[in-house]
């Protein structure tokens, strides 16, 4: 084993195993952003970005992590007061940043593990005129998965836009970004999409787009008016993480060929493959395990897994550490209450059945030294 080994097989929900050629990808030569080479990488990677997406809008590539894409959102956003659906971390997060930008945030907060209900949405919305409603589609920090379709439709009934982080949903569960009508949605490089952390992919819809030269203070780096403007050449505003872009082009031709659609399939056996194992280790243990999130709001590329008294997230990471896999710890309030396998990327139904043998392993044991 390599000291570059040494961390194991992630199963972290992000970042996730990258496949080597798509790190081999990235020691291809630099080349000037502003010249013909680039724009035909340029452009064959929103060939492949466009279909992960389900959109025929151009992708915009931001040098930053998926946190820069919900900045933007926010200042981009039309002028108005803000309502943040949250319902976990990630969620509180993205208000966060609204209030950070100074806009008028409402939170309307649903009990972590579960998702805002719609009677709810719609009261909040019918109160008073918001610009723009934020939701964290799959929430990372409970594995809790919102449908979109209904909150676009009471978002625009009430004429708010809707500000979509899919960080660990987009290429992991279905996003149907055009047949929606989402304002504007977001991922991030090192979730579901499998590669190096460091990059953001987002979509805005034209409307929003228009709308968003109206934003009060939309700053420079994060101004999509400008990545709108420049992506019909092409070219991004700003020097790009040409190395990253590499990767991203190398990735999206492996995504092509299993097809978006196949990703999605992918995604749903590990999570159920996952799930039927935390059913199997409460009745063979005999203590209340179980998966955080509520069957038919659960996420394909996440598992927070909530554990009995006794047992902390922080011991069993390092247990199944010892067994040679990386999963993710609880976040947040949850942080020992929980522990987190992020079943998402490029990992395959097989791989995940070997990581979740280490975690019963695991926990058998820690059952066994702690009784
Ligand atoms: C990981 C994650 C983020 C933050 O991404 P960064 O790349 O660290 O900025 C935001 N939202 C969700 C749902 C996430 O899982």
């Amino acid at each position: 084993m390599s000291d570059l080994d040494a961390f194991g097989t992630f199963f972290l929900p992000g970042p996730t195993e990258v496949r080597r050629p798509v790190l081999e990808a990235m020691l291809a030569p630099m080349l000037p952003h502003r010249g013909a080479a680039f724009e035909a990488l340029f452009a064959r990677l929103q060939q492949g970005l466009q279909p992960i997406f389900r959109t025929a809008r151009p992708v915009y590539v931001s040098s930053s992590s998926a946190t820069g894409l919900m900045e933007a959102a926010i200042r981009c956003a039309p002028p108005g007061p803000i309502l943040s659906l949250v319902n976990g971390a990630f969620s509180e997060r993205f208000a966060h940043i609204a209030r950070a930008c100074d806009r008028e945030t409402h939170v309307l907060a649903t009990p972590w593990g579960q998702i805002a209900d719609l009677n709810a949405v719609e009261s909040a919305l019918a109160s008073r005129a918001f610009a723009a409603v934020t939701v964290v589609h799959s929430e990372t920090s409970t594995g809790a998965l919102s449908a979109l379709p209904p909150l676009v439709e009471l978002a625009h009934r009430y004429g708010a836009a809707l500000l979509v982080d899919s960080v660990t949903g987009l290429a992991g569960v279905p996003v149907e970004t055009d047949a929606w009508d989402i304002d504007f949605v977001l991922t991030g490089s090192q979730k579901a999409m499998a590669l190096p952390p460091g990059l953001a992919f987002g979509v805005a819809s034209e409307q929003f787009i228009a709308r968003a030269t109206q934003g009060p203070s939309r700053g420079l780096y994060f101004d999509l008016v400008e990545f709108e403007q420049y992506i019909h050449k092409n070219q991004t505003p700003n020097t790009p993480a040409l190395s990253l872009l590499y990767a991203a082009a190398a990735q999206t031709d492996f995504i092509a060929q299993e097809t978006i659609e196949g990703r999605w399939h992918r995604h749903a056996a590990m999570a159920s493959l996952t799930h039927a194992w935390v059913d199997r280790l409460t009745d063979e243990t005999g203590r209340p395990f179980a998966v955080f999130a509520a069957p038919g709001q659960r996420s394909a590329t996440v598992t927070a897994v909530a554990l009995p008294d006794g047992l902390t997230g922080d011991a069993i990471v390092k247990a199944v550490a010892q067994r040679g896999f990386v999963i993710g710890g609880g976040y947040g309030q949850l942080k020992q209450r929980t522990f987190r396998i992020g079943h998402m990327g490029d990992h395959t139904v097989d791989g995940v059945a070997r990581c979740l043998a280490a975690c019963n392993d695991a926990i058998h044991h820690l059952l066994a030294t702690t009784a």
